[in-house]
């Protein structure tokens, strides 16, 4: 049977255009077309620069990683992969072997925790979870088969803050590879590289990307060779980005110094603002004097606190509930780095699975709340909180 016009399946060629979209035109093609066989091996020799299957990456994947190699001053081109978790699972199980072991901060991502206590283990990784504050710790924890230790600068949901520099030197000296995952903290405030880190881990899902309407991560590493080996892991694991998240997160990525300057200008007043409530315990904020790491913040964070506000309410979980059903156009959602601040309750999603009495060493009641700061005007910000506060003082 022939087709409408008799013509072949694939037209041509775009129409020509003497002029070009201002907007990275999204690529979904899943392959990639080449003139001739030698011309695909002087593609795959390097020789020559063109893509050919998606999953080895695409148009619209390197323009995130060119815009991320940028803002944290990569040595290197780094991979954008399909989750923040698909990014540090490339640098856990794609540099790492049998018989290895692997330092964690103990205030992780709750999927990274579990990456270190359940996957490694199971694979023949031992693992040990350390205070990233507290460097003495860290040095006991070492072994002659140690390879990397993996920290945030700034912990969820407490906002604890990474002695980085004890670290830096200490993974120098011992030959191990300091490992960043900079989503809380993002280039803005911290640039891993500058402070002797040997990769660098992103969830772009967050403030990066910023509207909650992408899953995408990055990595990269300063040294060469690791960094050929992560892209090679992600493309065997199947790590890749889909084209239309790379698009999406391109666009939010636009606009991300901006929110990301507003949300913690209003993080900074909303921090002070809580802090002179009824009913609030204690407000956790680098940016605040009160906080305990907050001249260590003040050194390594360039003035920039971050978005992130946690606070704990008196009372139990009649109290948060309260709080959270009166706090109205703020989504109770686990997530951060939105452009509309979201709250979450560690004692209900990411520490859930500890006994209160865990949580409870960690400093997280049913009273802990953390919340994501977003672009509201700030005063009407402070006046959603403080009236969901005082509910939460009614019950
Ligand atoms: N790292 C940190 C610090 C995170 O907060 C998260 C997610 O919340 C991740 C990694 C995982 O990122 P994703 O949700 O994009 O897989």
């Amino acid at each position: 049977m022939k087709n409408e016009t008799g013509s072949l399946v694939r037209p041509d060629a775009l129409p020509d255009s003497a002029s070009r979209p201002v907007v990275t035109p999204l690529s979904p093609s899943v392959v990639y077309a080449s003139d001739t066989p030698d011309m695909l091996d002087r593609q795959y020799e390097g020789d020559l620069k063109g893509y050919t299957y998606a999953r080895e990456g695409h148009p619209n994947a390197d323009v995130v990683a060119k815009r991320l190699d940028r803002m944290e001053q990569a040595p290197h081109s780094g991979v954008v992969t399909s989750s923040g978790m698909a990014a540090v699972s490339a640098v856990l199980l794609g540099l790492t072997k049998a018989g290895d072991h692997v330092i964690g901060g103990n205030q992780l991502y709750g999927r990274s925790l579990r990456m270190m206590t359940e996957d490694l283990p199971r694979l023949g990784i031992s693992t040990t979870l350390v205070d990233p504050g507290n460097v003495e710790a860290m040095r006991a924890a070492l072994r002659p088969e140690t390879r990397m230790i993996l920290i945030e600068v700034v912990s969820n949901p407490t906002l604890q803050v990474a002695d980085v520099a004890g670290l830096e030197v200490l993974a120098r000296e011992n030959n191990v590879l300091l490992v960043v995952d900079n989503t809380f903290t993002t280039p803005r405030a911290f640039q891993p590289f500058a402070h002797g880190a040997d990769i660098v881990i992103h969830s772009i899902t967050k403030l990066l990307a910023g509207h909650s309407d992408v899953m995408l991560g990055y990595v990269a590493a300063r040294d060469q060779r690791l960094n050929d080996l992560l892209r090679v892991f992600t493309v065997t694991a199947g790590m890749n980005p889909s084209p239309f998240d790379c698009w999406l997160a391109e666009r939010g990525m636009l606009s991300f110094d901006l929110r990301f300057e507003r949300a913690q200008a209003t993080a900074a007043i909303l921090a002070d603002h809580l802090a002179t409530l009824k009913g609030v315990r204690r407000v956790l904020y680098p940016g605040r004097c009160d906080h305990p790491d907050h001249a260590r913040a003040g050194t390594l964070l360039k003035g920039q606190f971050c978005n992130m506000v946690s606070f704990e309410l008196e009372g139990d979980r009649s109290a948060a509930n309260a709080f959270a059903r009166a706090a109205e156009g703020l989504n109770f959602a686990p997530t951060l780095g939105d452009v509309g601040t979201t709250l979450s309750h560690p004692a209900s999603s990411s520490h859930r699975a500890l006994t209160p009495d865990q949580r409870k060493a960690l400093g997280m009641s049913e009273g802990f709340f953390r919340i994501s700061v977003g672009l509201e005007d700030p005063d009407t910000l402070c006046a959603v909180i403080a009236r969901a506060v005082a509910a939460a003082m009614d019950v």
